[in-house]
């Protein structure tokens, strides 16, 4: 039985919200409108009161905010005792959480908590009745699963970019409550957290991803990709062939053991579409391959394909999209 309200999970970055947060703040609005119970946000970080009291505009009721130096980034255990106070608090029938590295760490961890379990990585969320039925992505993106729970609460974790993110019809002044946080005991301590230098967003949340393989030849190449993605506003992923060859960092590679991600448009440029690639990249809502070789596996799931050496096409493409965007 649904009746207490759908609490989200807003991480921050800075003192802003990620992308992805907001997507889950929207998608939260939704399942809330739907089921005609309240939005309660919980907002972790340092700095971000100013940020938490404006998601009124999103059409939030209630903003709880944990908001402390220890909590500016991700800690396990920090943002667990966070999240189960919140949960105390409010008692919330259904937990959304973005699937971002720290959300997809965070989610288990409450659920065991909470005695309940997790629909990962979700794409669609839909209420049948009173349940909440989630979509997920299985077998590298060959299938979907719709899940339900029959345990309260229902804990979701949101693929970035899966759902819009739109701030609401109507404004709502958000009741603002702080969270007291009392740091718990923890065996595990954060030294330092490296944001990529120069990446001006994080691949997870891109809504446009050029990516490179083995095919590029070599470190010096990838700026015609970058140029390419600048020219798209998006950024530069990796195959891990090329995150191998020491061509791009981890944090670029795309794939099983690197990011998932699931941009609007995914442009690959010289990979070939092996298995552990396409389950990190297949949920792109539109993929254009680019390969010289007419047989490579990627064209077998691409939406577009461009048989050719991407030492010509990419620039060529560059070039006319600047003329046609004007840029
Ligand atoms: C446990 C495990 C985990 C893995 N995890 C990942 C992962 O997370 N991500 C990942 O990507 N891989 C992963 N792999 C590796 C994966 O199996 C492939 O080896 C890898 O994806 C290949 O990268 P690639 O497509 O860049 O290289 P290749 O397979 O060598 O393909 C290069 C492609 O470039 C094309 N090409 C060459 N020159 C040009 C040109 N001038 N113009 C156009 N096309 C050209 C070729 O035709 C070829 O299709 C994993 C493997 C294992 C075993």
């Amino acid at each position: 039985m649904v009746q207490g309200p759908v609490l989200v999970f807003a991480e921050s970055f800075g003192p802003d919200f990620r992308k992805s947060s907001l997507e889950a703040i929207t998608e939260g609005r939704r399942i809330a409108g739907l089921l005609g119970t309240g939005l309660v946000v919980i907002a972790i970080g340092d700095g971000i009161k100013n940020a938490a009291a404006d998601l009124g505009t999103y059409g939030v009721d209630k903003v709880l905010v944990a908001d402390a130096p220890d909590l500016k980034t991700f800690h396990p255990d920090y943002y667990r005792t966070v999240g189960l106070e919140a949960v105390r608090k409010v008692n919330p029938s259904i937990i959304l959480i973005p699937a971002t590295s720290s959300g997809k760490d965070l989610a288990p961890r409450l659920a065991i908590h909470l005695n309940t379990v997790v629909a990962a990585e979700s794409t669609k969320l839909e209420i049948e009745g009173e349940k909440l039925i989630a979509t997920r992505p299985v077998f590298a993106g060959k299938a979907f699963l719709r899940v339900t729970m029959n345990s309260i609460p229902f804990v979701a974790t949101l693929r970035p970019n899966a759902f819009d993110a739109k701030e609401a019809p109507a404004k709502k002044t958000s009741q603002v409550e702080e969270l007291q946080f009392n740091k718990p005991p923890s065996r595990m301590t954060v030294h330092e957290y490296h944001a990529h230098a120069g990446k001006k967003t994080d691949l997870t949340e891109a809504s446009v991803i050029v990516s490179g393989g083995r095919g590029m030849g070599g470190p010096e190449n990838y700026k015609i990709l970058e140029e390419l993605a600048d020219t798209l506003g998006g950024v530069v992923g990796a195959s891990r062939a090329s995150v191998d060859a020491g061509w791009r960092p981890h944090s670029d590679q795309v794939g099983q053991t690197g990011r998932t991600v699931s941009p609007t448009l995914y442009i690959a440029c010289g990979i070939s579409g092996a298995i552990q690639h396409r389950v990190g990249m297949i949920n792109s809502k539109v993929i254009v391959a680019i390969n010289k070789d007419p047989e490579a596996p990627i064209f077998g799931f691409a939406d577009y394909g461009i048989v050719g050496d991407v030492f010509q096409i990419v620039p060529a493409l560059t070039n006319d999209l600047r003329k046609y965007l004007g840029k």
